[in-house]
C-alpha cells in the first residue's frame, strides 16, 4: 500500500466582498489530490483536501518542501502499524522533517491542506465516513451526524445598503439557519450599530446574531464596541483585536459579559494554548474557532483538543472557522459545538453534500466514505479535474 502521487493546483475563490481587514477580490486556495494504489470499487482511492478561504494558495511551499518529503519517504514508513492503512500521523511527521519549531503560519496551511487529503484517503480505504472513523479511534465510538451550523456573511460590499444586508440575512433565515453572522469594524461604530439593529429586527424567537471584527480593533476601540454591543443579546463578539494580542482579549473580558469567540488565526496547538493560558477566555461561555485546514490539519487539531481537555475546556466549545466539510466531520465524530457555514460564498469549496438541508440551525451528515466531497457535485467536478 502506498501513495503513488500527490497533485496540487491553485484555484480562484475570489469575490467582491470585504471584511474589516481585507478584500477577497484576488483570493485563491490550494486543491490537493492524494492518489493511492489501493483499489475500491474498481477505482484507485484518492483523497482530497483544500485550504480554507483567507490564506491564499500554498503550491510553492508544497512543491518545494512538503510533497518531496512524502514522495522520497520509504512507503512502508508511512503505514499504520496496527491497521492495513496509511498513518496520517506518520505522513505528518514526515512532512515536518527538518522544520524548526515556532513560526507556524509560514507552513501550517500547506501542511493542513495535504493532511486533509490524507485523512480523506484513510477513511475511504477503511470504507467509512471520516466522522465514524474519528469517533471510533479518538472519540466515544458514536458519531452524532447532526451538527449545528451558522450562516456567516454580512460582509461589506459596494452598493449594499441596509436593504442589501437585510435581504442577505433574511435569505439565511429562510434557508433554515438559526444563527447568522455579520461583519463589524468596516464602518463607524454608529453605522455598525444601525446595521446590527437592522438584522436584529429580522430575527424571531430562538434566532441570534453574531458579529465579527476580524481582528481590526485596538483595545480602546474593542472596549468601545464592547460597551455598545452589550445592549444587544448577541450570539458572540468575534475576534475583536489582533489574533495574537492575548492581553487585549483578556482585558476585553472585563468589559463584555456576553460570549466572545476567537482563534481562527491561531495556527498551532502552541498558539491555541497561549490563548487558553493568557487570553482570559471563559470555558463556560466563550467559543474557540481554530480551523484545522489552516493550522497543520487534523493531526495537530487532535493535539489541540487534548490540550483543551487538560485545561478544562470541552470540545463542545469549539466551532471552527472555514465552512468546509472536514470540520463538519470532526464536529460529528468528536463532539465539537458546530461549524461555520458560508451559504453564498467561497463556492464550490464550502457547504454541504447535495441534498443536505439546514433545519432549525442543524444539518445531518450523510453516510459517505471519507470526508464526503463526492456528495457535492460542483466540488467533486473540480477535484476530479485535478485527479484526472
Ligand atoms: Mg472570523
Amino acid at each position: 500500500m502506498k501513495i503513488i502521487e500527490i497533485r496540487e493546483q491553485t484555484k480562484p475563490i475570489q469575490s467582491s466582498i470585504r471584511n474589516a481587514y481585507i478584500d477577497f477580490s484576488k483570493m485563491t486556495l490550494s486543491l490537493v489530490a492524494v492518489v493511492t494504489d489501493v483499489i475500491r470499487d474498481g477505482k484507485p482511492v484518492i483523497g482530497y483536501g483544500f485550504n480554507s478561504n483567507g490564506r491564499y494558495g500554498q503550491g510553492a511551499l508544497m512543491r518545494e518542501r512538503f510533497l518531496p518529503r512524502i514522495q522520497e519517504a520509504d512507503p512502508a514508513s508511512l503505514l499504520d502499524a496496527e491497521r492495513d492503512n496509511i498513518d496520517p500521523h506518520k505522513v505528518w511527521a514526515t512532512m515536518m522533517t527538518n522544520e524548526k519549531p515556532g513560526g507556524h503560519g509560514e507552513r501550517s496551511v500547506a501542511v493542513g491542506t495535504i493532511d486533509m487529503a490524507v485523512w480523506d484517503a484513510v477513511a475511504k480505504i477503511e470504507g467509512k465516513p471520516l466522522f465514524q472513523l474519528l469517533a471510533e479511534r479518538y472519540g466515544n465510538g458514536r458519531a452524532d451526524r447532526k451538527v449545528f451550523v451558522y450562516a456567516a456573511g454580512g460582509y461589506y460590499w459596494p452598493g449594499q445598503g441596509l436593504e442589501g444586508l437585510e435581504r442577505e440575512m433574511r435569505g439565511y433565515l429562510d434557508r433554515g439557519y438559526s444563527v447568522v453572522k455579520k461583519k463589524i469594524g468596516g464602518a463607524s461604530l454608529a453605522e455598525d450599530c444601525k446595521r446590527i439593529e437592522a438584522v436584529l429586527r429580522l430575527l424571531g424567537p430562538g434566532q441570534k446574531l453574531a458579529v465579527d471584527a476580524n481582528g481590526r480593533f485596538d483595545l480602546k476601540t474593542a472596549i468601545a464596541y464592547a460597551k455598545a454591543l452589550s445592549q444587544y443579546d448577541l450570539f458572540w463578539y468575534e475576534e475583536a483585536g489582533d489574533p495574537l494580542d492575548y492581553a487585549l482579549q483578556a482585558e476585553l473580558a472585563q468589559h463584555y459579559a456576553g460570549p466572545m469567540a476567537t482563534g481562527e488565526n491561531l495556527f498551532s496547538m502552541q498558539d491555541a494554548r497561549n490563548l487558553i493560558r493568557y487570553g482570559g477566555m471563559r470555558p463556560d461561555r466563550d467559543w474557540l474557532q481554530f480551523d484545522c485546514a489552516l493550522s497543520y490539519g487534523l493531526v495537530e487539531y487532535l493535539r489541540t483538543l487534548e490540550m483543551l481537555k487538560a485545561h478544562g475546556w470541552s470540545a463542545s466549545r469549539c466551532v471552527p472557522h472555514g465552512g468546509h466539510q472536514m470540520s463538519l466531520a470532526i464536529a460529528a465524530g468528536l463532539g465539537l459545538g458546530g461549524n461555520e457555514s458560508y451559504p453564498d460564498l467561497f463556492q464550490p469549496y464550502g457547504g454541504f453534500p447535495d441534498g443536505v438541508k439546514v433545519d432549525n440551525g442543524y444539518v445531518t451528515l450523510p453516510e459517505l466514505p471519507g470526508i464526503g466531497f463526492e456528495g457535492k457535485a460542483d466540488l467533486y467536478a473540480q477535484m476530479k479535474g485535478l485527479a484526472g
